[in-house]
């Protein structure tokens, strides 16, 4: 494959583009990285350069608003080159990393700066960062928001580092209005334990049904009301991260009605997976919260058709294989998190199209919804003129199986190992250059950092 340069005046066009009114026959045409017109079908440009995908499906790149990457510090858990690699094969243009699991973790200025400076070279896609809330940088946030933060994300409840404490309602209470007036959005891991603020150490077992029962949907419940308090009060956008119980759906949406500023994702194990399928000792699906029932799975698909929730996000928390503890199968000390940055367009895919959901509704879960919360909708999450030529070329009715040779994460522990999906990434472009095509990725990263 021969990259183009992002100047390079240039056409492509397929038979179905998925565009926010519609998916039609058009012709896309790229100038400067950006999308400069989007006409018929059959306006050919008159010099040749011209790209046709013919019945595959043109969408708006997809953007993966919550991806944890550990570098720096933590490489040898996924690192900025193989996620990033990952990425464009799964025809992501953008992601938005967490201020964890790398080390140090992003809650000062300085380890920001560390952070940008761990991703010189490597980026073959574009990349925001989340800067951190935790007890004691309250003066760290407006630099971070300064430096380009586009949001800033704190945990109820132990983060699993011991370096990024959870916040209390004190330092929620006194960040809140600073992103009120920068309207800038706080990101929660919204689980609180129980009243006294305690976690019970969880006993040994191989048991999903312990790990299950262990983080009830009553956590979540008990963090999502004081959001939903706290976002009344100061007006503060709030964004839930990786919702799991359907349990807070009706709240959620009393609240949305109420027209507070609140957003919502959930994350595609959670879409996919039912907690009554999972074998003992399968560590590989332990995440938190913990992934819950059939019954709950197809609730959070009525909060996505209903709007309560806004969009998907991989939450790709991948971590040295050691640390899934798959030998002794034991829940209680294997490292929470599941690797799935690769194929959130295909998993959410697969299980939109058994019910029913549209293309555009692809569209809006995997890119547009993310830019909004994101802030980027001017220039990123749709085929619309202006905005940057990210694209995904893909074929929707075509399947692949999951596989350690298809699997470009760092690590090849995932629990979609094996797992057939429906979408096969054909082509992503990134600004109007093709960083990827059919397993070979362009020769140099362009990727971008950006910035609120
Ligand atoms: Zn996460």
């Amino acid at each position: 494959m021969t990259p183009r340069t992002s100047d390079t005046p240039r056409a492509i066009r397929s038979q179905r583009v998925v565009t926010p009114e519609t998916v039609q026959p058009a012709t896309l045409w790229l100038t400067n990285g950006r999308i400069e017109r989007v006409t018929a079908y059959e306006e050919t440009p008159p010099d040749g350069v011209l790209e046709d995908f013919g019945d595959a499906v043109i969408s708006p790149g997809v953007i993966d608003a919550h991806v944890h990457i550990n570098e720096p510090g933590r490489a040898d858990w996924e690192g900025f080159e193989t996620a990033t690699r990952a990425a464009a094969a799964g025809g992501l243009t953008m992601l938005a990393e967490m201020p964890l699991n790398a080390s140090p973790v992003v809650t000062t200025l300085a380890a920001w700066h560390q952070k940008v400076a761990a991703t010189q070279g490597k980026l073959r896609v574009d990349c925001g960062f989340y800067g951190g809330l935790i007890p004691g940088n309250l003066n760290e946030i407006e630099p971070m928001l300064d430096a380009g933060a586009l949001g800033i994300k704190a945990f109820l409840v132990h983060s699993g580092l011991d370096e990024f404490p959870a916040a209390g309602e004190i330092e929620l209470r006194a960040a809140m209005p600073i992103l009120a007036r920068r309207g800038v959005p706080l990101l929660v891991h919204a689980e609180i334990e129980d009243e006294a603020g305690i976690t019970p150490p969880a006993a040994p077992s191989r048991n999903y049904a312990d790990y299950l029962a262990s983080r009830p949907p009553q956590w979540e419940l008990r963090a999502i009301r004081l959001m939903i308090e706290l976002c009344r009060e100061f007006k503060c956008p709030v964004h839930i991260v990786h919702l799991a119980t359907a349990q807070a759906l009706p709240e959620l949406k009393a609240a949305r009605n109420e027209g507070l500023p609140l957003t919502v994702e959930t994350s595609p194990h959670y879409l996919f997976f039912e907690a009554e399928a999972i074998p003992d000792g399968a560590t590989q699906l332990k995440c938190a919260p913990p992934i819950r029932d059939a019954t709950n799975r197809e609730g959070l698909w009525q909060g996505l058709r209903d709007g309560t929730i806004d969009f998907v996000a991989s939450d790709h928390s991948p971590c040295p294989p050691a640390m899934k503890n798959l030998d002794s199968g034991n829940f209680a000390g294997a490292w929470g998190g599941i690797a799935s940055l690769q194929w959130l367009l295909p998993i959410v895919w697969s299980g939109a199209q058994q019910r029913d959901f549209s293309l555009q509704d692809i569209a809006r879960w995997t890119s547009t919804a993310p830019a909004n919360m994101l802030g980027l909708q001017a220039r990123k999450g749709a085929i619309a003129v202006g905005h940057d030529a990210d694209f995904v070329v893909w074929h929707p009715e075509t399947s692949f199986t999951v596989s350690t040779e298809n699997n470009y994460h760092r690590h090849k522990v995932t629990p979609y190992d094996g797992v057939e999906l429906k979408g096969v990434t054909r082509a992503t472009f990134l600004r109007g250059t093709k960083v990827y095509e059919d397993g070979e990725f362009a020769a140099q990263p362009t990727g971008q950092i950006v910035g609120k």
